[in-house]
């Protein structure tokens, strides 16, 4: 055996499971294989000058590497089971939200300490919103900042590199089941193990269902995420944001009875592209430091889209409307909210004119021609419902980017060890499709290598 344990991705979940193995035994050979590069070499060449838009580099540094999807984010560690995936089905709300405070520690202890934890409990926020027929749902939220998140992987990394063997820019293509041991296959070899970990997040997902298909492990279609990003001058927001941070606000559309949801709040942040697959969506980060910070927020409004039988393919869906507005604007579309009620694109001219300057170059359009019908009505019809509570919100210049899509993975069918069907094999974070956040994937490695040490020693 080459190995005791094989980790399969570097992002959250996989180093929170090599760092919690060493914590829990630490004589234990462990190996990490990521198919993006280390964190210093991770870099994505839009620079907003030379090159606007994605180039398609072989390994896209925003979703892979070192801090997996995680490492450029605004770094936003929710603490709740009310959002963020599902760990909780698996492994009861008690025990993930210990160790997702016991994340929090470890980010605190390597350089997260001082930043700040907000929290809805208590608020008057709760009641404003549901006077207005929204839903604050209940967390408390650690923002670290793109900038801090970024010193805390520093420091988990050169914790973990002379007790852990890294291997970066090394994608597995395989894993074979033999009695009592996993191979893993790269290009440049073989390894076996005892126990392997597979972490390989949402730009895992298609080799994930490879790999379900190839060893024959059940998994269910999940749900797809599509709407767009809200960008506004910060005041509008900023007395939601000064005391919660991010607030994660519900509304039920009059309309159809959908739910519409705020999601991943950037007070004083940026709108950025992301590339999933090829395919251009939207996203959004903000930095602690304030010589970094910007005048807008931005935050995304999102329908959940679920699909019955005999249509499975939810992400498929997703990737098609995504595709649509690629086609139209060549990546992402960015129109105001007044142009957008008034049926009518909006044009550069109407994007200069604005009271608010972009802080992504997006293409001028029409969200309307992207976008179905009851996505785009529910979207409306809770910004004039988020306007009771922040006023401005449903000004003529909000800037609406689309589309923002939020794939899930499929669900893996795992135990309430987090295991596979066979016995050694874990499915964790989001690659396993029950956690789509850093606080959740995370608390899952924990949770794993755990597990991993308790029942060697049973
Ligand atoms: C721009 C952006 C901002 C975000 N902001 C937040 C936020 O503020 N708060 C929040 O909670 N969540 C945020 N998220 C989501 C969060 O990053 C993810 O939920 C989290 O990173 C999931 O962790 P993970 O370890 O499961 O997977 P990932 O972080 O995706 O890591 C998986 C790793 O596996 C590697 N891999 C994939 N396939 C293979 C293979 N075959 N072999 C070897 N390696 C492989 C990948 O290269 C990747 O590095 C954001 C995501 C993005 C893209």
């Amino acid at each position: 055996m080459n190995y005791d344990v094989i980790i399969i991705g570097a992002g959250p979940g996989g180093i929170f499971a090599a760092y919690e193995l060493l914590q829990q035994k630490p004589g234990l050979k462990i190996a990490v294989f990521e198919a993006g590069h280390a964190l210093g070499k991770r870099s994505c060449p839009i620079d907003g000058d030379r090159i606007k838009s994605c180039v398609g580099c072989k390994s896209c540094s925003i979703m892979s590497g070192f801090g997996g999807a995680g490492a450029f984010s605004d770094g936003k560690y929710n603490i709740t089971n009310d959002f963020g995936g599902t760990l909780y089905e698996h492994i009861g709300k008690k025990k993930a939200l210990d160790l997702m405070r016991y994340v929090d520690e470890i980010n605190l202890k390597y350089g997260g300490e001082g930043t700040k934890l907000y929290t809805t409990a208590g608020t008057r926020f709760k009641t404003l919103c549901v006077q207005n027929d929204l839903h604050l749902l209940d967390a408390s939220v650690r923002h670290l900042g793109t900038d801090i998140n970024y010193i805390v992987l520093e420091n988990l990394y050169a914790y973990l590199e002379n007790k852990v063997e890294f291997f970066f820019d090394t994608p597995v293509r395989s894993i074979r089941v033999a009695e009592g041991c996993y191979t893993v296959r790269c290009d440049g070899g073989e390894y076996t193990c005892g126990k392997c970990i597979v972490s390989v997040g949402r730009s895992g997902s298609k080799w994930m269902e490879q790999i379900c298909r190839e060893l024959d492990i059940p998994t269910k279609s999940n749900r797809v995420d599509i709407g767009v990003r809200v960008e506004l001058p910060a005041n509008v927001f900023a007395h939601l944001t000064d005391e919660l941070y991010e607030s994660k606000i519900v509304y039920r559309t009059e309309k159809y009875g959908d739910k519409v949801r705020t999601f991943c709040m950037n007070p004083k942040g940026a709108v950025v592209n992301e590339n999933t697959n090829g395919i251009i969506t939207v996203n959004g980060h903000s930095y602690k430091d304030p010589a970094l910070q910007t005048e807008n927020t931005n935050f995304a409004l999102l329908v959940s889209k679920h699909f019955s039988e005999p249509f499975k393919d939810s992400n498929g869906y997703g990737e098609s409307i995504a595709r649509l507005s690629n086609m139209l604007g060549g990546g992402v579309i960015v129109q105001r909210f007044g142009d957008l009620i008034r049926g009518r694109r909006s044009t550069a001219d109407r994007i200069e004119e604005a009271f608010i300057t972009p802080t992504l170059q997006a293409t001028p359009g029409d969200l309307s021609l992207v976008l179905p019908k009851r996505i785009l009505d529910g979207i409306i019809e809770m910004i004039y419902a988020l306007d009771k509570v922040a006023p401005g919100t449903a000004n003529e210049d909000t800037l609406l980017y689309g589309v923002e899509v939020k794939f899930y993975n499929m669900e893996v069918s795992v135990s309430e060890h987090l295991e596979s069907r066979y016995s050694g094999l874990y499915i964790i974070g989001d690659g396993s499709g029950i956690t789509h956040s850093l606080s959740h994937a995370s608390a899952s490695g924990v949770y794993v290598a755990r597990d991993i040490v308790k029942r060697q020693k049973d």
